[in-house]
């Protein structure tokens, strides 16, 4: 039977821990690594309940089979044996927090045969947090194990990273992660329900992150989230179709000016440029950022390549001018003269 039926994504990956947990061949310390919102938490939580599912070593049985005791309890957050670690409200994971972490390690377990410590923002540790951790990954006390949760390895010290296997997850597909959404969440149905697209502008914003598209799924995220659609997309069918300097300008000034703001919305434009380059090579491509694949199509047509690399060239430096601290205003006004000239 299937190996985390309920984790949507990373097949390979959710095969492999199955399997070594099955045969009782898991490792004692994992860096889960994915970016905000993938899933990260969800699967470190279901390897716990796998490894203490009563049903582990049933081939029959689903793993975890998410029915017995100590499925459901783990599955719920309710187990006293499985220990979550995040920096809160601060902006590290100290080293005091480890050591915590690891005299609690040091007892036995009060329920189950493994106690399971989960390090959320683990690449959020300072060094001597990981140097305190050291220990417990080189030589974990028996029925630990160590799962750390990171966006990126980058953060870790090199012996914390050559003493975890890393466990990469990766972004669903759209089709299944669609799927999941109408299964499981009650807003993406009824925004399914209001067509034009909608639930596939959240998909697609999602980059294949379910957390992510859940997050958006709240009618002040979706409503903002159409906006910032809009303005893209405003911009782009301005500079494509070769309107006046004028009307460039002013769907550039639609933009936000806030910097923070400005960077989120630089990303789909980024995105949605590159799409129309290379629609006009592979019209199946796989796209970033439009949902209509015929109204991108559409509007591909009425540019030609070079205005589109043009383009695509111009918001890719108000990106990085925004990164580096350049002047809001300066950035968009350059923005437009790049993309469209003066005259
Ligand atoms: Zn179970």
């Amino acid at each position: 039977m299937a190996c985390f039926p309920d984790f949507v994504g990373s097949d390979a990956l959710r095969e492999r821990i199955g399997d070594a947990v099955r045969r009782n061949r898991l490792s004692h310390a994992y860096l889960i690594e994915g970016p905000e919102g993938s899933g990260k938490r969800t699967f470190a939580r279901m390897i716990a309940a796998a490894v203490s599912c009563e049903k582990r070593e049933d081939e029959n049985a689903d793993l975890p089979c998410g029915e017995c005791p100590a499925c459901k309890k783990i599955l719920s957050d309710r187990s006293t044996d499985v220990h979550y670690l995040d920096r809160g409200d601060r902006a590290t994971v100290s080293v005091d927090a480890i050591r915590d972490l690891r005299r609690e390690m040091a007892l036995s377990p009060t329920e189950l045969d493994v106690r399971t410590f989960i390090i959320d923002d683990a690449d959020a540790m300072t060094p001597a947090a990981q140097n305190a951790l050291l220990i417990s990954l080189e030589e974990p006390p028996a029925g630990v194990l160590i799962l750390l949760l990171a966006s990126s390895s980058d953060g870790l010290l090199p012996t914390v990273r050559s003493r975890v296997q890393t466990l990469r997850l990766e972004p669903v597909p759209p089709d299944k992660e669609r799927a999941y959404l109408l299964r499981t969440s009650p807003e993406a149905k009824k925004l399914d329900g209001e067509g034009a697209g909608k639930l596939d502008a959240v998909i697609s914003a999602s980059h294949g992150r379910i957390g992510v598209a859940l997050a958006y799924l709240t009618p002040k995220r979706e409503a903002a989230l159409q906006k910032t659609r809009e303005t893209v997309d405003g911009v782009i069918r301005a500079a494509a179709t070769g309107a006046s300097y004028a009307e460039v300008l002013r769907a550039i000034s639609s933009l936000p000016t806030k910097r923070t703001e400005l960077t989120s919305c630089l990303v789909p434009l980024i995105e949605a440029s590159r799409d129309l380059i290379v629609l006009k090579r592979m019209p199946d491509a796989p796209l970033l950022f439009y949902v209509d694949r015929q109204a991108a199509l559409a509007l591909a047509e009425r540019a030609d390549l070079s205005r589109l690399v043009k383009i695509y060239d111009a918001i890719t430096d108000a990106a990085d001018a925004v990164a580096s601290n350049g002047n809001v205003q300066t950035v968009l006004t350059s923005l437009a003269v790049a993309v469209r000239g003066r005259n």
